[in-house]
């Protein structure tokens, strides 16, 4: 086995300058600077980084499902291999039950999942989550998801500091997800998920009081999930697992990258004005909606506002959601599982839109098209918008908007346009 796709862990503290900060409910646009994120330029050979993206609230999944609607057919159309309807028509949702033993979890994983090599040791959580997981995908892709060869269980020694993996054997056919074992005893995560929370209270952009979180920033609905858990996690009347809180720190982490990048907003209007047949609509419906130059001086709070009237008035979503967080606890398999799939849909392009090294570097022997997409400030631009690993490379960007996929966001054009050119699979509708 030499040849890895690794899942990359967002470790990294945001480089944002919270000194000249204040409330971030009233942000000077003008004089926030798109600071990234410290790079690492650790580089190895064998050690193909991937993904990240991971878990949290139970019952999310139902909400995801019931607004996959929302994805619209023109959106989807000419995306789709050619469906066989025939046996889509036919699909019948599986029903998943949690095992109550490890035996039972291994048996569904093979006999109804058709998982050749199940294990998990004696972890039950984890092969709960994973079956339960990899249920849902077969069920959005009625029966065509491509599962892996093997699930099973990978030190840090070889998974470094990712979570999890699709592990590819060479010249083989046989693809593993393989999970960190020692990230599962890790605390780190619990550490930065602090450290985090620290900081955004400190400078008053969120504010704890009765149990709950009070946060301030657009698309607010997108992160009550992880305020509430964060919540709950706070006060400990809540368990998460490892997984779980690992993907709240990556969350936590888009959120605060966020609140610092207030020209996401700007921009999310700007494109709006663009598009003359959503403005009629707005207008029709909104008589005294603002013009540029209103809107360029207001707060992301009264931004934010404005959005959400949009919303709740014309139905209609901008531009402007950076990351694509659900906070779906199977986000980090939906992502793997958006691998597998884009591999399978396009073998021979597939590992030209893979970059090797870790975040934030370049390899040595860069594709052309993987340096087009690096290089592309569009591109980037538009990756970034779906989060942060998104711009590290094609296959990145695919994987993570397909975590939105599958919950049932619908992205704009430009972003569909993008994941289409890179072969990105797309669920039924
Ligand atoms: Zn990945």
């Amino acid at each position: 086995m030499i040849d890895y796709r690794l899942d990359y862990k967002s470790k990294i503290y945001p480089n944002i300058d919270l000194k000249n900060r204040n409330k971030v409910s009233k942000p000077d646009i003008n004089s926030i600077t798109n600071k990234k994120a410290k790079t690492l330029s650790k580089k190895t050979d064998l050690m193909l980084p991937l993904i990240a993206s991971g878990a949290v609230a139970a019952g999310l999944l139902l909400v995801g499902l019931a607004a996959r609607k929302k994805i619209s057919s023109t959106t989807l159309k000419n995306v789709i291999q050619k469906p066989n309807n025939l046996e889509e028509n036919l699909w019948k949702n599986l029903d998943f039950k949690k095992a109550d033993t490890i035996e039972d979890a291994a048996s569904y994983a093979k006999d109804v999942l058709g998982i050749k090599n199940f294990n998990l040791e004696n972890d039950l959580q984890t092969a709960n989550w994973v079956n339960e997981g990899l249920t849902n995908l077969q069920n959005i892709y009625k029966g065509k998801f491509k599962m892996p060869d093997a699930v099973s269980f990978l030190t840090s020694k070889r998974l470094q500091d990712s979570p999890m993996a699709i592990m590819s054997f060479p010249n083989s056919e046989l693809r593993s997800l393989v999970i960190n074992k020692d990230f599962l005893k890790s605390t780190e995560s619990l550490e930065h998920i602090k450290t985090l929370l620290k900081g955004l209270e400190e400078k008053g952009a969120i504010a704890f009081s009765n149990g709950k979180y009070k946060f301030s920033i657009l698309s607010r609905d997108r992160y009550k999930p992880l305020f509430e858990n964060l919540a709950e996690l706070k006060k400990g009347t809540k368990n998460f697992s490892p997984l779980e809180i690992n993907y709240m720190a990556k969350g936590l982490d888009d959120y605060t990258n966020m609140c610092y990048y207030p020209n996401v907003y700007k921009d999310a209007f700007e494109n709006l004005f663009k598009d003359a047949s959503k403005m009629k609509k707005i207008k029709d419906k909104i008589p005294d909606f603002p013009d540029t130059e209103k809107i360029r001086k207001m707060s992301i709070d009264e931004m934010g506002n404005l959005i959400d009237n949009i919303y709740k008035k014309t139905g209609i979503t901008l531009d402007c959601q950076y990351g694509i967080h659900s906070f779906n606890k199977f986000d980090m398999l939906y992502h793997e599982g958006g691998h597998l799939l884009h591999e399978k849909l396009i073998p021979s392009a597939y590992f030209k839109y893979h970059n090797p090294v870790v975040k934030g570097s370049v390899p040595e022997n860069a594709s052309k098209e993987l340096l087009d997409f690096l290089n592309d400030s569009r591109k980037q631009e538009i990756a970034g918008r779906i989060s942060s690993y998104a711009k590290h490379s094609p296959l990145e960007f695919v994987a993570e908007t397909h975590i939105g996929l599958c919950n049932g966001y619908k992205f704009s054009d430009d972003i569909m346009e993008l994941y289409k050119s890179y072969g990105g699979p797309i669920p039924p509708v």
